[in-house]
């Protein structure tokens, strides 16, 4: 019985919504291209959270800083000392292994052990194993032109922090958000485009005064971030909160919850969004790297202090795995000998809102669908097909999330009304084609 996760690979592939990179060449290790319909789908997300985070509310602004920065951003994170795993390799079976994740990884000359565990395996001690991309700006290809591909969006938002404040006149609490691809040359990546060596993340820092509430702010964005998910249509039972224990508490944060979602299989529970409650590390920090003031004035008490950060961080890819393992289900179908696959995505963000189909190619009926297309396409991404069964037609829009399919057929050209057929329940009813388009509009709502 093949994963979910093969099943989606397979799906993601055919239907045009992730490919391996350079897979002529054999693929790129850990690195995927959005395909058409993945594009789309991946948009839709970033958008709903842009939209949450910065258009909805007047407490945090937008950010897009550049991926390249300079390299004493990295020192004083702590990335260029500590961003690093504990690599082991198996001189044996040829595997190389996290140290700290032995428990997950299997030896590859004898996969139904752990790396270590196979009479044969020779491991070799830990060694650490920087994360960071390195290369080179300028001509030379020195040491001192080195810089980092960055890790994570966060640090553009720290160093930036006192530009936005300052020019937008925001007040303590507010946060700064924004969107980006970072890079990690991660040691174990896999499971598809859960661990990538590039990725986009969705961050936010908020910033508090340390004498008041932080832990109130804490508490209201790990409720806030949870709740995205579920708006996004995440079943309940597939979301859970998980703490750092002290153990795995980075030494400089207070809190620390990451939302999981159960991928189904062999993968199950696994980290979607970090909340952190990070203190002063960060601008303290960097004030101290660069000998620049990163203090907030609090004008009606005439006091500065350096403002305490909470972050939620959210991986753009894992969401949309995230989404496409939630969606994903095969059914019977009442009365046909074939079942059939549904991707179940949330109207708002599938990437074709309507299939649009002639039900036969003749009559005046190609030509009402395609002006109709026309029509909504201005607004909507919708799709038209003239070709082969209807059935069959469904049945592809099915399987790539289409909530709704509008079907011409020898009625609309007697009384303007065309067949809506609901990708959930089966249900069809009569829509006047000049309202097709405030029904989508509300059926995408929310
Ligand atoms: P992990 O423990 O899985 O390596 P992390 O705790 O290092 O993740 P953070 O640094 O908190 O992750 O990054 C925030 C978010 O960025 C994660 O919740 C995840 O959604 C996303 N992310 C991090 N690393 C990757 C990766 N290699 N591929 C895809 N997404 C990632």
């Amino acid at each position: 019985q093949p994963d979910v996760m093969d099943k989606l690979v397979s799906l993601a592939k055919r239907r045009g919504f992730i490919f391996q990179s350079s897979e002529i060449y054999g693929g790129t290790g850990s690195v995927w291209d959005y395909g058409p319909l993945g594009v789309e789908l991946k948009k839709n997300i970033k958008d709903r959270w842009w939209h949450a985070l910065v258009r909805m509310r007047d407490d945090v602004e937008g950010l897009d800083a550049a991926i390249l920065m300079h390299p004493k951003v990295w020192e004083a994170s702590g990335h260029v000392a500590g961003f690093v795993d504990p690599l082991v390799d198996c001189k044996a079976c040829k595997g190389r292994f996290r140290a700290d994740k032995l428990q997950d990884a299997r030896c590859p000359r004898k996969p139904s052990k752990q790396p270590g565990e196979h009479t044969e395996c020779q491991l070799t001690e830990p060694r650490q194993f920087n994360l960071m991309f390195k290369t080179f700006m300028g001509a030379l290809e020195d040491s001192a032109s080195v810089v980092y591909l960055r890790p994570e969006t966060a640090q553009g938002i720290f160093v930036n922090f006192l530009n936005v404040q300052q020019s937008t006149r925001q007040k303590v609490p507010f946060g700064i958000a924004q969107i980006g691809k970072a890079f990690r040359n991660e040691i174990t990546p896999g499971n598809f485009t859960f661990r990538t060596r590039e990725f986009e993340q969705m961050e936010m820092q908020f910033f508090v005064d340390p004498n008041a509430d932080h832990m109130e702010w804490f508490e209201y964005w790990k409720a806030q971030r949870m709740q995205w998910h579920l708006d996004l249509g995440l079943k309940e039972d597939r979301l859970h909160f998980h703490q750092h224990g002290a153990g795995e508490l980075a030494h400089y944060a207070r809190a620390a919850f990451d939302i999981e979602f159960d991928f189904g299989g062999t993968l199950g529970f696994q980290e979607i969004e970090g909340v952190h409650h990070r203190g002063d590390f960060d601008l303290g920090r960097h004030q101290e790297y660069s000998g620049k003031k990163l203090e907030y004035f609090d004008q009606p008490n005439n006091r500065r202090f350096v403002p305490f950060v909470i972050e939620t961080s959210v991986g753009a890819d894992r969401v949309t795995l995230a989404a496409l393992a939630n969606a994903y289900r095969e059914e019977e179908v009442a009365g046909e000998s074939e079942g059939r696959v549904v991707l179940g995505l949330h109207p708002a963000i599938a990437p074709i809102k309507a299939g649009i189909f002639p039900l036969v190619k003749k009559d005046g009926m190609p030509e009402f669908a395609e002006k109709l297309g026309n029509e909504l396409r201005r607004r909507f991404p919708v799709f038209y097909d003239e070709t082969g069964a209807i059935g069959r037609r469904y049945r592809r829009q099915d399987e790539v999330g289409t909530p709704f399919c509008l079907t011409v057929d020898g009625q609309t050209l007697e009384d303007n009304t065309v067949t809506v057929r609901d990708r959930d329940s089966l249900t069809q009813e009569r829509v006047a084609a000049d309202r097709v388009g405030a029904f989508l509009d509300e059926k995408l709502a929310g």
